[in-house]
């Protein structure tokens, strides 16, 4: 089954962007995944072809209208979900990502300026989606993202070995460290246990780097995975045995 994605933007010359690139273009030009652009200005009414106005109740800046929106997404309407790219939408996760990828494609939804009038996600099945605590410019860069996280995910895109159920995230926690030749650079040299071929003990080793590493640097995710309670039954040990 073919991935296929629609973007409604103002800026459709935005796309494929860097995922005409490396994996994701490689996919693309593959039929992995399909890439359609919807201009949302051809969705405009009055003789101006304005997609905006300035936000009821005064303030800076411009908002987009729920009427062109809508016609916009209206447009597209078939069964495959619709993101609306808005720092005020639940932060994006793995999780979300690998079930998008499961799924038949999207439809997204880019904002500009002040972003969307707030009756488009009453009137329409929209789910609003951000990409971190942080504001952009525009929602195109937030769907890059968003798509790059899925194309990845879709069968045959990455070998098999790369499709990574240890890696960052898919576990509730950060991947371990990872090093590769030179054995010995600037007087530092890889992990001796990594060298030495004991599976079992390399396994120990990455579990114990990824649940260290994810406590210090990430203490919201150590949370969410429960924290002590996956690593020994007492807390006690723990800080006995935690990082060096
Ligand atoms: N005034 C808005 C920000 C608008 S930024 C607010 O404070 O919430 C303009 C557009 O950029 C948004 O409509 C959205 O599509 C996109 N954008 C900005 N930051 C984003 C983020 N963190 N995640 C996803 N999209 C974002």
């Amino acid at each position: 089954m073919t991935f296929r994605v629609t973007v409604l933007t103002l800026y459709p010359e935005m796309f494929p962007g860097p995922l005409g690139l490396s994996i994701a273009g490689r996919a693309l030009r593959e039929e992995r995944w399909t890439l359609e652009t919807v201009q949302i200005r051809d969705f405009a009414t009055d003789r101006h072809r304005s997609v905006d106005d300035t936000p009821a109740g005064g303030g800076a800046g411009m908002v987009l209208r729920a009427d062109v929106l809508a016609a916009a997404v209206d447009s597209v309407a078939d069964t495959r979900p619709v993101l609306a790219m808005t720092p005020r939408g639940a932060p994006l996760t793995q999780a979300r990502v690998r079930a998008l990828a499961a799924g038949e494609g999207a439809t997204i939804l880019c904002g500009r300026f002040e972003g969307f009038d707030e009756r488009l996600f009453e009137a329409r099945a929209i789910e609003p989606v951000s990409i971190g605590d942080y504001v952009l410019s525009g929602g195109e860069m937030g769907a890059l993202v968003l798509l790059d996280a899925c194309v990845r995910l879709l069968p045959g895109v990455m070998g098999a070995a790369s499709s990574g159920d240890e890696e960052s995230f898919e576990s509730g926690l950060l991947e371990y460290p990872q090093y590769t030749r030179p054995v010995e650079w600037e007087g530092r040299t890889i992990p001796e246990v990594l060298r030495s071929g004991d599976h079992a003990r390399i396994a120990a080793w990455r579990k114990q780097m990824a649940e260290t590493d994810t406590r210090l640097r990430r203490p919201d995710l150590w949370e969410r995975h429960g924290g002590a309670a996956g690593l020994s039954p007492s807390g006690a040990r723990r800080d006995k045995d935690g990082p060096r």
